[in-house]
């Protein structure tokens, strides 16, 4: 076979050695006649895989103590629904952070069960924007604030983390999660669909600090419940067992690849790749987010007009880059450029940008 590479927002490209693995495991978990996702989750096969995955992220992440790893279904946009369940109520409000059509989808649901505060909303830029931390006025009565760290669509990231003091930071990282080190003691809670930076869709991953577990209510019903899903250890139902399998692998996979700081270089490297291309383009390529708060996992760029994008998209295809199309919302190209996303790619997709601005220019 030959791998294409694959730039897709999400589901994206997994590691190859993982995927091998999971084909050479898959019919006979490791000579025991059954496969895994034949297997009870309440049996030690499943339970081995489940506790190493998150053994693996809390050491990755270097997670405090007071901090639980869990694995829910219904991926982030559930955790848009389940955080306000939790933690707002009619006489409440929360503070956001409106940076894409992601924090704008998680704020529309907040807003059905309390007050939303928009801190900030980068709508009048188009979202091309992010403002400096330093300036964001916080209610210190909010019952959270919710930012989210890269704005997938738009291909906005936070560079800085606010200090929100008192008051939980709750943070969308479903695009960004594992691609570089993070304050995690800011944090009350991180969320991440898994389709992205970890693993197949299916389950997301939930980081929650302890304190955040003793404001769940008894009123919510018990799926919605964190703190059920806490005591647990995610195991209250049956969990999205093959997700969670796959996504222990892609963990160790990184692990042997030198974890969140070696992580981070390749992204570094990866990112200006493509944005070098942009640049040295002489306006061909054109990327309206402002350059201190590109992103570094989702790079969205315009030709001059849309027949040139189209035979660029066409011709990148015939040569093995698939995925580059622009969100349905925006247009133009978007490069997605996750972990798993091999340095090489990002080397041809330049040499073809390249090429083709020459060409077209
Ligand atoms: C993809 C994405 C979501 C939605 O994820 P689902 O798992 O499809 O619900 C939410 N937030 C961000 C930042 C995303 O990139």
């Amino acid at each position: 076979m030959s791998r294409k590479f694959n730039f897709n927002p999400g589901p994206s490209t997994l590691p190859l050695s993982v995927l091998e693995k999971v084909r050479d495991e898959f019919v006979d978990y490791k000579g025991k006649g059954f496969s895994l996702i034949e297997a009870s989750h309440r049996g030690k096969d499943y339970e081995d895989v489940h506790n190493t995955a998150i053994t693996l992220m809390k050491s990755m992440l270097k997670l405090p103590d007071n901090y639980k790893v869990l694995f829910l279904g219904g991926g982030a946009t559930f955790q848009f629904s389940m955080i306000p369940h939790n933690f707002l109520s009619k006489d409440k409000s929360c503070d956001f952070l409106v940076t894409g059509e992601w924090s704008k989808k998680a704020q529309a649901d907040a807003k059905k069960l309390g007050k939303v505060n928009l801190v900030y909303d980068g709508a009048a830029d188009k979202y091309t924007k992010l403002p400096s931390v330093s300036s964001l006025k916080f209610d210190s009565n909010a019952a959270y604030v919710h930012m989210t760290s890269n704005e997938t669509i738009h291909g906005n990231q936070w560079n800085e983390w606010p200090d929100t003091g008192k008051v939980p930071l709750i943070v969308d990282m479903s695009s960004d999660i594992m691609s570089r080190r993070i304050p995690v003691e800011k944090m009350a809670m991180i969320y991440a669909g898994a389709q992205k930076n970890l693993g197949p869709a299916g389950a997301a991953v939930v980081i929650i600090r302890d304190d955040m577990l003793t404001k769940c209510p008894d009123s919510v019903t018990a799926y919605l419940n964190y703190k059920l899903h806490a005591d647990n250890n995610s195991l209250y139902n049956t969990p999205p067992v093959f997700s969670i399998y796959v996504i222990k692998l892609v963990m160790e996979w990184l692990n042997e690849k030198g974890g969140l700081t070696a992580m981070e270089k390749e992204v570094d490297q990866k990112a200006a790749n493509i944005y070098a291309a942009i640049d040295s383009s002489g306006g061909f390529y054109t990327c309206p987010v402002a350059k201190n708060c590109r992103s570094k996992m989702n790079v969205v760029y315009k030709l001059p007009n849309e027949e040139l994008e189209k035979q660029f998209l066409d011709q990148a295809t015939a040569q093995g880059m698939i995925g580059l199309k622009g969100h349905r919302a925006l247009g133009g190209c978007r490069a997605s450029l996750y972990n798993a996303l091999p340095l090489e790619a990002t080397v041809a997709l330049a040499n073809f940008m390249n090429d083709f601005a020459k060409k077209h220019g």
